[in-house]
């Protein structure tokens, strides 16, 4: 299952809850929010359950059981193991750990297992597993368990009267072991499983391939910023470029990184292997070197991953999460081999930044030194001159992969975006110019401040924030850079230039970054009337798009398997409207989609004349000529447009969508997404509609958008 960066962020930070506050009502708690628009934490009041409905609601479940490739393949093993033990002459006791819905039960169930224990760490889940299996008639043949496997008892009186002697189970991430793998398979061979037990799956390899890859790095590596003649306005500190950088995995889709952005510096490198049935041990910690020859000349700078599982003992029925360039199944002449292999969001690939890089000639032999803890994984490049005396777990010591998302690292890296505000700001600057700059998780006010500006403040209160702040004003000799936590009149009586990028790192949704419009509000009335502002503006569009995979995350289930699964759609959906995840934000440049009709724009806020409140409503239709309908739309894309210098810098697209084209999007922010529950075919009368309002005293948005018609 993913947990994005983000999800930890919300639920970590932005809804951090107050557990001694008063309860209201049985049902609401008051909890305790941050508002990313103001920067101040609010009083709000939520369900009381509101961080586990929030857990189910964006939990990958859906996503996984829509992986049928998944599904059936453990099917296909489960029944051979079943099988195999009734041609021994045995009894088939199937232990399911962490069942979820129920799913791989059921399945033993119907492949005529004799006895079936399925068990669920997380409660919620084991009480809805109950409910599908009696939905489905099979709660007579299966005994739920609402526990961790590690607390499960066998022997008279225990959870299990004896040792089982089928152990399926599916606790992988992305990582593979991320959720505890290493040690649920010890404790259960150790004392919940026969010894000639059967294990679906029956065992793992990971892979890893060393690749050069400047796109990804932007992701990790803060670079210098440059201007529009490449002249270094601000150099990164040392500090910050020597850091190992963050150990946590990167996991993305990365077969949607276009191929000219990566060259492969060494094969697939099977780097760990995994024996789950139990034959040899699986140590929980362990470093191996392995020796390979150099494939092109370049340099090495981050090491992608991703992992395979044997399904059955004879290594018949694989699964694996290979990019489509290494993928057993993908036929690569053709179009988009991509398009043609699983698609999965529940598991991705892994990318590892290597701790520092390292240039490898073609030919060359190198060593690639993998590491493994409990629940990681991190990697080493040696050669002949690069020795490292220790391979501990890379952490980071400059702030910088600490404080900042690595969306918002590339973000900053993105020296297209930034050469334009760069130019306006050293268009705009007036001699002897004041400036505030309102975003400290930039680097416009510094480098305004290198371009000539007599006096820069930058507001920022945030001490990571501040202290990377710092190390750049070191670094780059600034003396006239003051960091503010707070503004005072006499400070804002002054400023003759603002400087703000529009994007925060504390900002997840689009408008979240309308903090800019916010402030300005705020201080508008201490401000010249002859202050100059970048941006100028902000506009937010919308269109209907088709995804090719994404909505998959989002649709109900239905039937799985053949299994009815509305029960678990109906606490998806409740738990959804409970924690208010209706539009979420996604990197769509790794979900491929269609435009489906015309963007619009849904709202516009001039800087330079901002209102107290905003609101605009709007009915479109979905497409404007016959030729554009009958295709399908299964969501709605949000994103924003900022204008600098009368040109704009979009968020979303990169290109100006055309109806019926796949759209190519910005690969350094997230955009906004509504996911349809159902498939719509469009007609030509089809419409859609939003509202939106926005209150920049309060600094509250709020944002619908819908198919017009009911049923929707
Ligand atoms: N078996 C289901 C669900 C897989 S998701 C299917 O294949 O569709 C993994 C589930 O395992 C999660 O619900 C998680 O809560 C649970 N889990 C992980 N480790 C566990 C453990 N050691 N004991 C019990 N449940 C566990
Ligand atoms: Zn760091």
């Amino acid at each position: 299952m993913r947990i994005t960066f983000n999800q930890i962020i919300r639920s970590s930070l932005v809804h951090k809850r107050l557990k001694s506050t008063a309860v209201t009502s049985k049902m609401h708690v008051f909890t305790q929010k941050r508002n990313p628009i103001t920067g101040s934490t609010e009083w709000d009041v939520q369900h009381e359950d509101y961080d586990y409905h929030q857990e189910i609601a964006r939990s990958a479940f859906a996503d996984m059981l829509h992986d049928t490739e998944r599904n059936k393949k453990y099917q296909r093993a489960l029944q051979l193991a079943i099988e195999k033990m009734h041609d021994a002459g045995k009894k088939a006791n199937v232990l399911d750990i962490g069942t979820g819905t129920g799913l791989l039960s059921i399945m033993a169930a119907r492949c005529g297992a004799d006895t079936i224990t399925a068990c669920e760490a997380f409660k919620p889940m084991a009480e809805c597993c109950l409910k599908i299996l009696k939905m489905n008639g099979v709660a007579d043949k299966i005994t739920v368990i609402p526990k961790r496997s590690t607390d499960l008892t066998v022997g008279e009186g225990g959870d299990m009267n004896e040792k089982a002697n089928i152990l399926v189970t599916e606790v992988f991430d992305t990582e593979l072991i991320g959720e505890g793998a290493l040690s649920t398979f010890y404790h259960a061979h150790q004392y919940l499983l026969e010894e000639d037990c059967i294990v679906v799956p029956d065992s793992a390899v990971i892979y890893a391939q060393v690749v050069e890859c400047p796109t990804l790095q932007k992701w990790n590596k803060l670079n210098d910023l440059a201007d529009e003649d490449l002249e270094v306005i601000l150099r990164t500190p040392q500090k910050i470029k020597d850091c190992a950088g963050s150990a946590a995995v990167h996991d993305l889709q990365l077969s949607q990184l276009p191929r000219i952005a990566f060259k492969e510096l060494s094969d697939q490198i099977p780097v760990f292997y995994y024996d789950w049935s139990g034959r040899s041990p699986v140590d929980r910690r362990r470093t191996v070197k392995q020796q390979f020859t150099v494939s092109n000349t370049g340099r090495a700078q981050i090491v992608f991953m991703w992992w395979e599982l044997n399904m059955d003992m004879e290594g018949k029925i694989c699964l694996s999460c290979a990019p489509w360039w290494t993928h057993p199944d993908a036929d690569l002449s053709s179009d988009r081999p991509q398009d043609k292999i699983p698609w999965r969001d529940h598991w991705m690939q892994g990318v590892y930044y290597l701790p520092q890089e390292m240039t490898v000639q073609k030919d060359s032999e190198v060593s690639l030194v993998s590491c493994q803890d409990e629940y990681s994984l991190w990697f080493y490049l040696e050669d002949e001159k690069t020795k490292y005396r220790h391979y501990s777990r890379p952490i980071c010591e400059c702030g910088v992969h600490m404080a900042i998302s690595r969306t918002h690292v590339s973000y900053l890296n993105d020296g297209k975006r930034s050469k334009r505000f760069l130019a306006q700001i050293k268009e705009d600057l007036v001699k002897d110019a004041t400036v505030l700059d309102f975003n400290g998780s930039s680097f416009l006010g510094m480098a305004a401040a290198k371009m000539g500006a007599k006096t820069v403040y930058i507001l920022e209160n945030m001490k990571l924030n501040i202290n990377i702040l710092n190390d750049y004003i070191k670094e780059n000799a600034l003396e006239n850079v003051i960091v503010l936590s707070e503004l005072t009149d006499e400070v804002l009586e002054k400023v003759t230039n603002v400087v703000c990028d529009p994007n925060f790192s504390s900002a997840i949704l689009p408008w979240e970054n309308l903090k800019v419009a916010y402030l300005l509000h705020k201080y508008k009335s201490k401000l010249k009337d002859s202050v100059t502002i970048v941006p100028e503006s902000c506009e937010f569009w919308a269109m209907p798009v088709e995804f090719k995979d994404l909505h998959k995350i989002r649709i109900p289930l239905g039937t799985c398997e053949g299994i009815d699964m509305t029960m678990f759609d109906s606490l998806v959906e409740s738990s959804r409207l409970i924690s208010d995840a209706e539009i979420e934000a996604q990197p769509l440049w790794e979900y491929p989609c269609k435009c489906r009709g015309e963007p619009r724009k849904l709202v516009e806020l001039q800087m330079k004349d901002l209102k107290v409140t905003y609101a605009s409503d709007g009915v479109h239709p979905i497409v404007d000529s016959e030729s554009q309908a009958s295709n399908p739309v299964n969501g709605f894309v949000i994103w924003a447009v900022w204008m600098v210098g009368g040109k704009s810098i979009s968020a979303g697209p990169v290109e100006w969508p055309n109806v019926g084209e796949r759209v190519s999007w910005d690969m350094h922010t997230r955009q906004a997404v509504k996911i349809l529950k159902k498939t719509k075919i469009v007609s030509n009368s089809d419409k859609w509609n939003y509202q939106v309002a926005c209150d920049l005293e309060n600094g509250h948005f709020s944002l619908n958008i819908d198919w017009a018609s009911e049923e929707s």
